[in-house]
């Protein structure tokens, strides 16, 4: 079945102190509004994971965890990462996979992405995957093949189980973090993309849009078919705007 999720990235802003603050704001935020049927997750720095996740047992929170990023092999010499057993042992259900960000500036290619993908969902994490083209592959027209592509790289060495706990992000890069947010039209477009290039029935599958979703757009984008929640970066550092898209969405999906 598909699910409702509204994932905020933090990407690298908080330190464990700031980490701590948003996530019991958000937890007593979203425990004061009507968010029935949505699931939040955020995903702060892997260093705040253990305080995160600390805080939200604590409390009593009705938040997930993510992590924004892990390497997929399990241990060994590998200077500087961490693995997706040890984001697990901290609290994380999820794991962001090959955000436009990791794809860009850290090289981060398709088979980086099945590898990791295929990593998570041994360890029974469950990987958002993101797709999304560049402006450049959009004016030149090669939006639907890029994301096709990419969806088939990261998702067709799986098997048909496997893939039924793949969460899929579409994130067209130029909408990330620009304020420019894309139009009902094209999310449907590319979110029909996805489905198809899906290499089962995708039915069942959770695609979200993320890309510059802000509590005043989340009711237009939350209704745009196919989409079944947000990956949120800038408004998710905000408690407030978080929950509130996180409402907003839920009123939609009910
Ligand atoms: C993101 O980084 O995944 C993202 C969607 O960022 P923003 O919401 O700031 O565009």
């Amino acid at each position: 079945m598909a699910v409702n999720l509204i994932v905020g990235n933090w990407k690298m802003n908080n330190d464990f102190v700031a980490a701590i603050h948003l996530t019991q704001q958000i937890g007593i935020l979203a425990r004061q509004a009507d968010v029935s049927g949505v699931s939040l997750v955020v995903a702060p720095p892997t260093c705040d994971l253990r305080s995160v996740s600390s805080v939200i047992e604590a409390d009593r929170l009705a938040i997930k965890i993510g992590a924004q990023h892990a390497y997929w092999e399990d241990g060994g010499a590998f200077t500087g990462e961490t693995s997706i057993p040890m984001v697990k042992r901290l609290g994380c259900t999820f794991l962001i996979v090959g955000h436009s960000e990791r794809r860009e500036l850290f090289a981060m290619d398709d088979e980086a992405v099945a590898k990791t993908a295929m990593s998570a969902l041994r360890h029974d994490v469950t990987p958002i995957v993101c797709v999304g083209e560049s402006e450049e592959v959009r004016e030149n027209g090669g939006h639907v093949e890029f994301v096709t592509a990419q969806v088939q790289a990261a998702v067709g060495g799986l098997t048909p189980a496997q893939r039924r706990d793949v969460v899929v992000a579409y994130e067209p890069i130029w909408a990330i973090g620009t304020g420019k947010v894309a139009s009902v039209e094209q999310v449907a477009e590319m979110v029909a993309v996805i489905r198809s290039a899906w290499p089962d029935d995708a039915g069942d599958l959770t695609v979200l849009y993320g890309g510059s979703v802000k509590p005043e757009n989340a009711a237009e984008l939350a209704g745009t078919p196919g989409v079944d929640g947000f990956l949120v970066g800038g408004a998710s550092l905000n408690a407030e705007q978080f929950v509130q898209i996180a409402v907003t969405a839920a009123k939609c999906y009910r």
